[in-house]
Parts: structure tokens; sequence; C-alpha cells
């Protein structure tokens, strides 16, 4: 059973629910909608098709320290399966580890398939278990819920769903810190495409200001 720590010790693992729909420009945790940036930000291109990505999701890690920092993830979303999307260097993703007390809406451009369809609203729900694997396996006998809204977690151990993959820092070659993994979504319209069944990995380095996002499927 997954069980709630005093919220004066910080919790091994936060897991993230669906919480229902999302103001789309909202700084808190969330899918889809308009991504928050800094000023002069440019969105992403696909190394491959040159398309605009797709904004994916904003996590900020204050549930996992008190830095301020947000992740933010977007990924090609214009020729599914064809701009190696999964790869955490191919340049088919991009994840940006972003200062919050700094950021925007961003304007979001015109052409390519940018936006998600819906905007949704992450709940974090600190865990005393490390293990995303084992969480997983609690989730709909401990709330009842639909398995679908379990979108992932914060720190802990992912749940691989391939081998380990955790890719270095392209600033200091330093393994990355596992920042998160993410669900496609509560609902198979708005979901992202992290191919059969799959599951999405997000890393960050503080020290160089990098993050990095992949994706394994079965
Ligand atoms: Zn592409
Ligand atoms: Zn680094």
């Amino acid at each position: 059973m997954l069980s709630v720590r005093p919220r004066t010790l910080p919790p091994v693992m936060t897991l993230l629910a669906y919480a229902g729909p999302s103001d789309p420009s909202a700084l808190g945790a969330r899918t889809g909608g308009v991504p928050l940036v800094p000023a002069g930000f440019d969105w992403p291109v696909c190394a491959h098709c040159h398309g605009n990505m797709q904004f994916i999701a904003q996590l900020p890690l204050d549930a996992l320290d008190p830095s301020g920092d947000l992740v933010s993830i977007f990924m090609c979303a214009n020729d599914p399966g064809l701009c190696d999307e999964w790869d955490p260097i191919a340049g088919g993703n991009r994840a940006f580890l972003l200062r919050k007390g700094e950021l925007l809406p961003a304007t979001v451009p015109a052409e390519g398939e940018t936006d998600l369809g819906s905007s949704s609203r992450v709940e974090l729900l600190p865990s005393d278990v490390t293990s995303y694997a084992e969480a997983y396996d609690t989730w709909t006998d401990s709330t009842g819920r639909d398995q679908n809204e379990l979108l992932g977690c914060l720190g802990g151990e992912p749940a691989w769903i391939q081998d380990e993959e955790i890719p270095s820092c392209t600033g200091c070659a330093q393994q990355m810190e596992f920042i998160a993994q993410l669900e496609p979504g509560h609902d198979d319209r708005t979901a992202a495409n992290y191919g059969d069944a799959g599951s999405a990995y997000a890393f960050a380095c503080r020290p160089c200001g990098g993050a990095s996002f992949l994706w394994q499927c079965h």
C-alpha cells in the first residue's frame, strides 16, 4: 500500500496523477497547454523534419528540492516514428531546465503539431515507496482510480521498459540526474506518443543547466 509521509520530510518519490483540466498557461505541473518560457526563447524545431515540436509537459521540481527549477519537455509529433523522437541526443525531442521566476507563456508557432490537444493539471502525491514499478502496481488498488490517471513520478527509481538508459551531460560528461518518468496521458486522444505502451524519462544536470529526455516502449 502507498502511504503518505509527514510533510516535514522530503518524499523519496512523488507520484504524478491526473487532476483534471488545467488553465493552459498555469505555472504548476501540467501536461499540454502553452509552455512557460524565458524571454527570447526559441520554440524547438525537430532536427529531422525541421517542424516545430509539440509541447508535452512542464514539471516544477519543488518536490525534489527548493531550487525553483522547472523542466519543460518538447517532442516532434509531425512525422510520428520517423524523427528519432525516443532518442536523448538525436534531435527529435528537447528538454529544458528553466528558472521558474523568469517565465512567461510562449508564443506558439502557427505551423506544425505543437499542441497535445488538452491541458491537464498534474497532482503531486508524496510517496514513501522508492520504486516507481512498485508504486505503479499498487496504484489502482490503493486509490480505486484508472491506471491511466497515474502520469508518472518525480524522483525515486524509474521503471525501465528496456535496459537502464541514463544520458550523459553534453556539458560535463557526467551521468545526468533522474528527474521524472512520464506516462503518455489519461486519455488516448490527447496522450503523448511514446510508442507501444511506452514510458518517457527526463533527466537534468543542474550544474550545467541542461536537461534531457528519452522514451522506451514494448
Ligand atoms: Zn520531426
Ligand atoms: Zn553537466
